[in-house]
């Protein structure tokens, strides 16, 4: 056996599937969406494609073998339908750019091999659900490249083949096999992490930001804003006489309640203004771009929609009423800590004056 030869292939693979894990947790955590990221990881996996393409192994014979095979076969696995056909436009692209004409077999092996790979993480993804089983699965693509090399007239001792060319070819299907769960355990990693983060910002009853998080957004729709595009609204809205509901019909139907509020708010608001539940019974609406007169008018119709709504109780329906705070200012005087003081003291004006009601404050 050829210890040489193979321990270059081995380290060659480890490097190659070392760039492509970092590659690969890079392109996950920078793309917005599912799409782009597909996209990115497609071209990454047609870079690394390319790169092992020009750095083949050769047995003699007219025998080579690269590790194209890994990327390829995994590409539909981790870049979707979509980046898998960009993984292969990308290495066809490059081998007609570099050989021009004599290319034509190569993309044959290329497209056969790309083919080959998307039947099998098909098959592998429907069929089993135990990660080892799929990962074997796509295993079983890393002696095509070789038997394409047959097919192509090459010819190897048996010799050369028992020593160093099947060696050689299970070195690549453990490989491919390591690659898939170090990939998956990435993606899985990212997904957890966005899970968490996503649940951190989010109010788990209503399914609102949170205070945290609505500090954040309203910062990050405001900032940069200028002009007339700075106007903004925040309303205080407090729920009147929660705890009588709580004691009356018991704390599962006030949870039914925030539910129903939280409802009736973000129906009345468009989809860029921001809304949260700030505390215990109470919540935040931030409006980007409106004025005093406009909040108010947005106000009044949250009012008068949570004032319709009713709650079950068992066969009782429970209605339930709200005051609310609102002030309205310009980002470039007005901070949205110092905003949210002053809707506060509009929404215990509108308390003092008898709940069910909106008041307004005049900016500090
Ligand atoms: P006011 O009109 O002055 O606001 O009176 P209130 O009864 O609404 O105000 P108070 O501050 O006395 O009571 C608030 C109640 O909100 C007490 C608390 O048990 C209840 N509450 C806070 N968070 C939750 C929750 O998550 N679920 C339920 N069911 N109740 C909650
Ligand atoms: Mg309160
Ligand atoms: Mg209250």
């Amino acid at each position: 056996m050829d210890v040489a030869l193979l321990s270059v292939g081995l380290f060659r693979s480890i490097a190659y599937s070392s760039l492509v894990i970092l590659a690969y947790s890079v392109a996950i955590r920078v793309s917005r969406s599912e799409f782009r990221c597909n996209l990115l990881v497609g071209c990454l996996f047609g870079v690394v494609s390319v790169a092992t393409l020009t750095d083949p192994v050769h047995f003699g014979g007219g025998i080579s073998y690269d590790g194209r095979v890994a990327v390829l076969a995994l590409a539909y696995t981790f870049a979707g339908a979509v980046g898998s056909t960009i993984t292969l436009l990308v290495a066809c692209g490059c081998r007609l750019l570099s050989d021009g004409q004599s290319a034509n077999a190569e993309i044959v092996a290329i497209l056969a091999t790309t083919l080959i790979g998307y039947v099998i993480a098909v098959m592998a993804e429907r069929r089993f659900s135990w990660r080892f089983s799929r990962s074997f699965t796509l295993a079983l693509i890393a002696p095509w490249p070789m038997m394409f090399s047959v097919w192509q007239g090459g010819s190897v001792s048996l010799t050369v083949f028992l020593e160093i060319a099947l060696p050689f070819v299970a070195i690549n299907a453990i490989g491919i096999m390591l690659l898939y769960d170090l990939l998956s355990n990435e993606r899985k990693r990212w997904a957890l992490f966005q899970a968490l983060e996503r649940d951190a910002a989010v109010d788990p009853l209503t399914r609102l930001a949170n205070r945290r998080a609505f500090y954040a957004q309203a910062s990050s729709v405001l900032e940069g804003a200028v002009g007339a595009r700075a106007d903004f609204a925040i309303l205080m809205i407090d729920i009147d006489h929660f705890k009588l509901v709580n004691d009356t019909h018991g704390h599962d139907t006030g949870d039914d309640v925030l539910v129903a509020i939280a409802h009736a708010i973000s129906t009345c608001v468009r989809k860029s203004d921001v809304v949260a539940r700030f505390g215990g019974e109470e919540f935040a609406v931030l409006l980007p771009g409106a004025t005093l007169e406009s909040g108010q008018a947005i106000a009044e119709q949250i009012r008068i929609s949570v004032e319709r709504t009713t709650v079950l109780a068992g066969p009782k329906a429970v209605t339930i009423t709200i005051s609310l705070g609102i002030v309205a200012g310009n980002y470039a005087q007005l901070s949205i800590k110092s905003a949210l003081k002053t809707a506060d003291e509009a929404l215990y004006e509108a308390k003092r004056n008898g709940r069910n009601r909106v008041e307004f404050a005049a900016a500090a």
